[in-house]
């Protein structure tokens, strides 16, 4: 069983993700973590991005896996590291990059072709697991999930403006729906849950429904 959680930046797919794979019994794969990692070492490297040979040698000579829901680079664990606005926003521009979407599609799918797994991303329902069991569109108004990574930030003693919390979620947002590789979209069958109003819980319960009902 795969299931495909896709949805901007903010809308609770991670932590529906998180829930309900402890509901389930079944592994998460956060991809957008991947994205992230591969970001936060192009920083360390000072690799050109825009230059598609750099990438592609950057690309060969790394390792992304996860072991008991940590992601690791490279051998390093690296969770925190790949928090940072500056990663967050790299990520996005990195993600246009078609190489490197092809070389982490290819490793979501090794993960999850042997075993059971909920998948949340951008572009899993559309393009990694088209055929995925259940396919859920997580989304919310911009202001909510800016207010809600504001807050997030706030607890690992980040102060920013929420103002820049929001606009720069808006530039992920535009980013991630204009690009011409896997840009970000409900998938044709894709079960769209509007979390503006609805608190975590309420998401996840609607959720597990949906799974135990259609299973
Ligand atoms: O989900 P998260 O905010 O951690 O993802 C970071 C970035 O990685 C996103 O802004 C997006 O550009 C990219 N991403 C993607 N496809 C995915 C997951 C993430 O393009 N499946």
């Amino acid at each position: 069983m795969i299931i495909a959680i896709d949805g901007p930046a903010g809308a609770g797919k991670s932590s529906a993700a998180k829930k309900l794979s402890k509901k389930l019994e079944i592994e998460y794969i956060d991809t957008g973590a991947m994205y992230r990692a591969f970001a936060y070492k192009v920083l360390k490297s000072k690799c050109d991005y825009n230059n598609i040979s750099e990438i592609k040698k950057l690309l060969s000579t790394t390792k992304i896996n996860f072991n008991n829901g940590h992601i690791f680079l490279d051998g390093e664990k690296i969770d925190l590291q790949i928090r940072t606005n500056e990663v967050s926003k790299l990520s996005s521009q990195i993600a246009t990059i078609k190489e490197v979407r092809k070389n982490l599609v290819d490793i979501q799918r090794n993960i999850a072709n042997s075993k059971d797994a909920i998948l949340d991303g951008r572009d899993i329902g559309t393009h990694v697991f088209p055929d995925a069991s259940f396919k859920f569109f997580l989304t919310a108004s911009p202001e909510a999930r800016g207010k809600r990574r504001h807050l997030e930030l706030k607890s690992k003693g980040v102060n920013e403006k929420l103002e820049n919390v929001i606009n720069d979620i808006k530039k992920r947002d535009f980013n991630d729906s204009t690009r011409d590789v896997s840009p970000l979209k409900p998938a044709e069958n894709a079960i769209i849950i509007d979390t503006t109003n609805i608190n975590l819980n309420e998401v996840v319960k609607l959720m597990t429904e949906i799974i135990l009902e259609g299973k």
